[in-house]
């Protein structure tokens, strides 16, 4: 299959991957693109997202078990690269917002890294 049989035209997060909207880009492999959240809870806050568009945690399945091992062993290094301080006094939030009960508003899975000295707008 073609890399744009992955990207849902109307997906905001699909479009940020392709270029097609501007974001700041704070790192970008194979299988992910990770770039600083427009309206930020914290000092730090990123997010974390699949190159090829999946709605939602709730449709994760066995071949994207790699992907999302890759995803959680690279927050950590990207949360102290973006400022958080290391743990245990430091640290930072992993959050993973799934459908409507779960607050997620964009249907693109993304991973939330926030972190950095509090107080936070949330949390
Ligand atoms: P969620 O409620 O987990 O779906 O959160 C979606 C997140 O995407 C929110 O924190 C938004 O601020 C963020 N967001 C929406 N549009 C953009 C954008 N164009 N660039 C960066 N972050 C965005
Ligand atoms: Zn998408």
């Amino acid at each position: 299959m073609s890399d744009s049989a992955h990207h849902h035209p109307d997906c905001i997060f699909c479009k940020i991957i392709a270029g097609q909207i501007p974001s700041k880009r704070i790192h970008e492999d194979e299988h992910v693109f990770v770039f600083h959240d427009i309206q930020p809870w914290a000092p730090v806050h990123f997010l974390m997202v699949p190159k090829r568009h999946i709605a939602s945690m709730a449709q994760a399945g066995p071949e994207h078990a790699h992907m999302l091992g890759h995803m959680m062993v690279l927050a950590p290094k990207l949360a102290l690269q973006e400022g958080c301080r290391p743990y245990p006094e430091g640290g930072f939030r992993i959050v993973c917002n799934t459908g409507e009960d779960g607050g997620q508003e964009v249907h693109h899975l993304h991973v939330h890294v926030i972190g950095g000295p509090r107080p936070w707008k949330k949390g």
